[in-house]
């Protein structure tokens, strides 16, 4: 099995690049991600997947495997889910209607948080604007970076722990599809769904076995539970739910370049279940670097 396999470890299924709110474009990721040691990088930018074909190249350049993927947007509520994709194809057309709806309420939400910060804060949509790649999926981050260059935060970071925290007064959700809508149109568009980062908020606020149980009906691959944000005990919930459900851990960075402290490679992911999910795959191919 192992000398079929046509990519090279290790594997981190989980990166953002300028096409959404990394700081590197998708070539500079890839090339960063060889230098990291790796031998097989997913892009997965939030809601776009413009940045695939210039990771390919770079990877192609480099000698390194990219599959192509999306962290898509999705919410209960008030809570934000992201679902990643893989090896879906990218012109399916209800995939791509619904990830345009959901880059354009991110827009307007952006601008709708801005116009409420700029009343007690000197900033701009023209800031936040001067921030993102042209057609970039526009998210905190950018109006991050705003408050930055404005001298209104000392980093990302530390935006996000004060006017943009979800309790910082400024706070508005974008719209985004029910998680399983998720799952859906990525399984329909030939992909496979995978939960992102499933306990962030620790044990207690895993999602509920019963919901857990329809997202697997429904087509769910697997569980991201090697991720620096789900807390231990969150993790050890994450595992017995795996095993009782049957469903693959992946493991993987969350990169976003100078973004985030998160490092390329900190978590990876085993070459077994990228076989998998290769195999399961039927909307696109891995771009392999040989
Ligand atoms: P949004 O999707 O617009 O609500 O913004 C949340 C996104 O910001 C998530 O994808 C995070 O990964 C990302 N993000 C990037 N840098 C940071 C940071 N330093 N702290 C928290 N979140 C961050
Ligand atoms: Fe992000
Ligand atoms: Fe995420
Ligand atoms: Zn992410």
């Amino acid at each position: 099995m192992a000398d079929e396999r046509r990519f090279r470890g290790p594997i981190d299924l989980h990166t953002h690049s300028s096409v959404s709110d990394g700081t590197e474009t998708p070539a500079e990721l890839v090339r960063a991600a060889a230098v990291a040691g790796l031998g097989t990088v997913a892009l997965t930018d939030h809601d776009s997947t413009a940045g695939w074909l210039d990771a390919a190249a770079a990877g192609a350049e480099v000698g390194v495997t990219v599959i192509p993927g999306m962290e898509l947007s999705t919410r209960i509520e008030f809570a934000s889910v992201h679902m990643l994709g893989y090896l879906f194809d990218p012109g399916n057309p209800a995939l791509v209607a619904e990830t345009a709806r959901i880059r354009q309420g991110r827009l307007t939400r952006a601008e709708e948080m801005v116009d409420r910060i700029a009343q007690d804060y000197d900033i701009t949509w023209a800031d936040v604007m001067d921030q993102a790649t042209e057609g970039a999926t526009v998210g905190r981050p950018h109006i991050a970076d705003a408050l930055v260059a404005r001298g209104l935060a000392t980093d990302r970071s530390a935006a996000f722990a004060g006017i943009l925290h979800w309790r910082g007064g400024y706070y508005q959700p974008h719209y985004a599809p029910a998680p399983l809508t998720g799952v859906r149109l990525i399984r329909e568009a030939g992909g496979v769904p995978v939960l992102a980062h499933p306990a962030t908020g620790g044990r207690g606020r895993v999602i509920p076995e019963d919901r857990l149980a329809r997202l697997v009906d429904a087509g769910l691959f697997g569980l991201e539970i090697d991720h620096r944000e789900n807390t231990e005990d969150g993790k050890a919930r994450l595992h017995e739910l795996a095993a009782r459900f049957g469903l693959a851990v992946t493991g993987s960075s969350d990169y976003h370049g100078e973004g985030k402290p998160n490092r390329l490679g900190e978590n990876t992911t085993d070459p077994e279940v990228l076989d998998r999910i290769i195999e399961e795959a039927t909307g696109a191919a891995p771009f392999y670097a040989s």
